[in-house]
């Protein structure tokens, strides 16, 4: 199946190119990339430093990778084109290494995509799960699917197997196409092997290679994420992608910051009363956001999430406070969180109006509502002895005023109240009140 759509055009331009994590006892062979391939670079992004951080693109000509030349390598750098720069990636779990679930496995690569997608830059991974198809992966094979991978009993990491010049740890398996002096990532393929090293590491390895995927080369600095022989394993199981790293991320394919978030504070809430959580957040590219309500703290309760809203009943009898968390997310998945508690008021304490006065004396009134049931909201306001004469008001999502008559003879008047606030008024409600 994976063969048989395979675009004739893109099958001629495509230029297959292995980008290998040196084995460790490699690491004084190819390490450095040569002079030459600085100047180059030089020339390209107009990059400030180009002696001391010599990191190289997969497009990189270099002399330590003779698979590796022109055209398949060479100026411009290749990166993911502008249409798609948020990287979709799944695994195929039939040649996973024993050591891991494929639970965990999947876990490592969201993982390794959300230690990328923490830089603030114009590109971003997105995991989507296992690949629907599930088939071998194949060496030189163009699917447009970008596959994680581990290697097999078929040694695709060895040596010339999959026409790459080493041995290695893993391998991302990058196509691109140079078309009117463009050129572009089209797939990128990582092979895991299960080596003692990977096994020790891979979260690393997975980091490293998703480094190849956005379109970086090696780098000659020791200290990078993306340098090609890793240090014994207790120095570099840790490491991120590294101040330079992130910088140069950023010059690649822009700036792009992560949204900001925070949730609205609540006064404490009435037992059994609904509450509203309002998550206040702004992506500074202005991108449509994403939310994503967990509670993290307190009586379980059934969240129901709305976007940048999520409700919930506070429970009749509750035991501390509740807390819950905002995750939101922007086109390229840059990430930002907050938390907020929601404290029980306690029972037989006041109700109250938090902002605004009660006109008791008579004509009407602003108020914010502290939350609880229609009986609560006339003991809090008016007192219960005004039932005969007090009426309030709310605003519906349609802008229109909707209202509540305690002593109402027919049903037919408190509807549109009570298709409002089924579950009785949530806490921090603005409501306009009369109570004679
Ligand atoms: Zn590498």
């Amino acid at each position: 199946m994976r063969l048989v759509s395979r675009p004739l055009s893109l099958a001629l331009l495509a230029l297959v190119l292995a980008v290998v994590l040196l084995a460790g006892r490699d690491a004084s062979s190819g390490a450095v990339a040569p002079a030459a391939a600085s100047a180059e670079l030089t020339s390209a992004f107009a990059w400030g430093e180009p002696v001391e951080f010599a990191i190289d693109w997969v497009s990189d000509c270099v002399a330590d990778r003779p698979e590796r030349v022109p055209p398949t390598c060479g100026s411009p750098p290749a990166l993911w084109p502008a249409a798609g720069r948020l990287v979709t990636l799944c695994t195929l779990q039939g040649q996973r290494a024993a050591w891991w679930t494929a639970e965990q496995f999947r876990a490592a690569v969201q993982a390794a995509t959300e230690d990328w997608n923490a830089v603030e830059a114009g590109v971003g991974l997105s995991y989507l799960g296992d690949c629907a198809d599930q088939a071998r992966w194949q060496c030189r094979v163009a699917d447009g699917i970008n596959e994680v991978t581990f290697d097999d009993a078929r040694n695709l990491l060895v040596a010339s197997t999959c026409g790459n010049s080493s041995n290695a740890l893993a391998i991302t398996f990058t196509v691109m196409t140079l078309q009117g002096g463009v050129r572009s990532i089209r797939e990128s393929d990582v092979v895991m092997g299960a080596s003692a090293f990977v096994q020790q590491c891979p979260a690393v390895v997975l980091r490293h290679e998703f480094g190849h995927v956005l379109g970086f080369g090696h780098s000659d600095q020791p200290g990078d994420l993306m340098a090609p022989a890793p240090p014994p394993p207790a120095q570099i199981c840790e490491r991120q992608p590294t101040a330079r790293e992130q910088a140069l991320l950023q010059q690649m394919y822009g700036v792009n910051r992560r949204p900001t978030v925070s949730i609205a504070p609540l006064p404490p809430v009435a037992p059994g009363a609904p509450v509203v959580l309002n998550a206040v957040a702004a992506d500074p590219e202005a991108g449509t956001l994403t939310y994503e309500w967990t509670q993290v703290r307190g009586v379980p309760v059934e969240l129901t999430p709305n976007g940048p809203a999520a409700s919930f009943v506070m429970p009749a009898q509750p035991v501390g406070d509740l807390e819950f968390r905002v995750e939101v997310r922007d086109p390229l998945l840059k990430t930002a969180a907050a938390s907020g508690v929601v404290s029980a008021r306690a029972l037989g304490t006041a109700l109250y109006v938090s902002r605004g006065t009660v006109p008791t004396a008579g004509g009407f009134g602003l108020i914010v509502f502290s939350g609880g049931s229609e009986a609560d909201l006339l003991a809090a306001t008016c007192g219960a002895a005004a039932a005969p004469t007090a009426a309030f008001w709310a605003t519906n999502a349609q802008g229109q005023f909707v209202v509540y008559i305690p002593n109402a003879a027919v049903a037919a008047v408190n509807a549109g109240w009570r298709a409002l606030y089924p579950q009785g008024v949530p806490a921090s409600s603005a409501l306009l009140v009369r109570c004679r």
